[in-house]
């Protein structure tokens, strides 16, 4: 780890905090961000803390054109005992080194921007919503901020981390939701960047996702963009299945999105001893199942709702109706598992958790 220091410069006020009960997902942010700049020759450098406000940026600033940007989503939690704890944060910032090289991206120094994540969420520690099922949410991202409208990979960059205080995902508890099979669309090919986590890839999903609203599904599963036979996501999760007993989820194959739940979810099943495979999953076998009676649950997992049982899948007019539109057993059992891991209700097997506290965070 490069030995930089963040300059803070506090925020001179201090921002009203939304109330529990009126939580929404991603539309308020905390007092303060981290930023840190890349330039050729200097490199990545000057990494700072300041106050959360609105970026000057050239309008020929590449990102804007082009689209080479990357980012990342984790939460900071607190337990009942007042520990803050991070979920894996290290999976998080490899995978957007990982991006990174799929996109041009200078690589980041993994070890210093966890460091500095810490910082800025000790900092702004009072923003850390303590009720049932809140989190604060973290996004670090890097945008290409060269002048320059020519098609290349830009010379300057900013990573930011923006922090944002987010409601329980399930207020009424888990509830199934309504999935169609998308066949017109595709999200990415192998080849492409759906690998990586890049704002592209959501920008080609949109369209889909609001016909499928429209027609009163809540998401849609993705196949594989050259075939489009096999199963690949389900929105923006991964996607698994459990069927005759064994828990299946699609193999990466260069265009999925290796979730860290996904690979939480995993290892989980592991410890338990319930067979998982990951291997190519294709929709006529999964609706084989279905009529063989031995598709016993559906659900995707992500940063965002932990575990999403899937109740209804359509597919070419043919309505699945899952575990009667119930939350499955594992499907609950995960959900109650990985959550309890990250708010230290249950214990870590697998040290998955990373606390903040003062000393990890501030450089004396
Ligand atoms: C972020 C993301 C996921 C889930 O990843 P987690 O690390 O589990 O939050 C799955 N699919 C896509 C396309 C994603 O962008």
């Amino acid at each position: 780890m490069e030995e930089w220091t963040v300059k803070v410069n506090h925020s001179a006020v201090k921002k009203e905090k939304p109330k529990t009960d009126q939580l929404e997902f991603g539309r308020v942010f905390t007092d303060h961000m981290f930023i840190m700049d890349y330039s050729v020759p200097l490199g990545w450098h000057d990494p700072r803390i300041v106050p959360y406000e609105p970026l000057t940026i050239d309008p020929s600033a590449m990102t804007f054109h082009y689209g080479q940007s990357v980012f990342e989503g984790l939460k900071a939690y607190y337990t009942p005992e007042g520990d803050i704890h991070l979920f894996r944060p290290e999976k998080n910032l490899q995978r957007l080194n990982r991006s990174n090289d799929r996109l041009c991206i200078p690589p980041i120094d993994e070890a210093f921007i966890l460091q500095a994540i810490k910082q800025l969420v000790y900092l702004d520690k009072e923003w850390i919503p303590t009720a049932e099922g809140t989190s604060l949410y973290i996004r670090p991202f890097i945008i290409s901020t060269e002048p320059f409208i020519g098609v290349a990979p830009s010379h300057q960059y900013k990573l930011i981390v923006i922090l944002s205080p987010v409601g329980a995902y399930y207020k009424e508890g888990i509830n199934p939701v309504k999935i169609a099979v998308e066949n017109q669309y595709v999200r990415t090919v192998k080849g492409g960047t759906g690998e990586a986590k890049t704002g592209g890839n959501y920008a080609a999903s949109l369209k889909a996702q609001e016909l499928c609203a429209q027609k009163g599904f809540t998401q849609v599963l993705w196949l594989d963009g050259l075939e489009k036979k096999y199963i690949e996501e389900v929105g923006s999760m991964n996607v698994f299945f459990k069927i005759n007993g064994k828990v299946y989820t699609p193999a990466l194959n260069g265009s999925i999105l290796e979730g860290v739940t996904r690979n939480s979810v995993i290892q989980m099943l592991q410890y338990w001893n319930i067979p998982v495979i990951e291997e190519k999953l294709a929709i006529d076998d999964l609706y084989q199942a279905y009529l063989d009676e031995t598709l016993e649950e559906a659900f995707g997992t992500g940063t965002a709702a932990v575990i999403s049982p899937i109740g209804q899948l359509s597919w070419e007019n043919k309505d699945l109706y899952i575990n009667e539109g119930k939350t499955g057993k594992i499907s609950k059992a995960l959900y109650d598992t990985l959550t309890g891991i990250q708010y230290g209700r249950e214990k870590d097997p697998f040290d998955w958790i990373e606390k903040v506290t003062k000393k990890n965070t501030v450089k004396q």
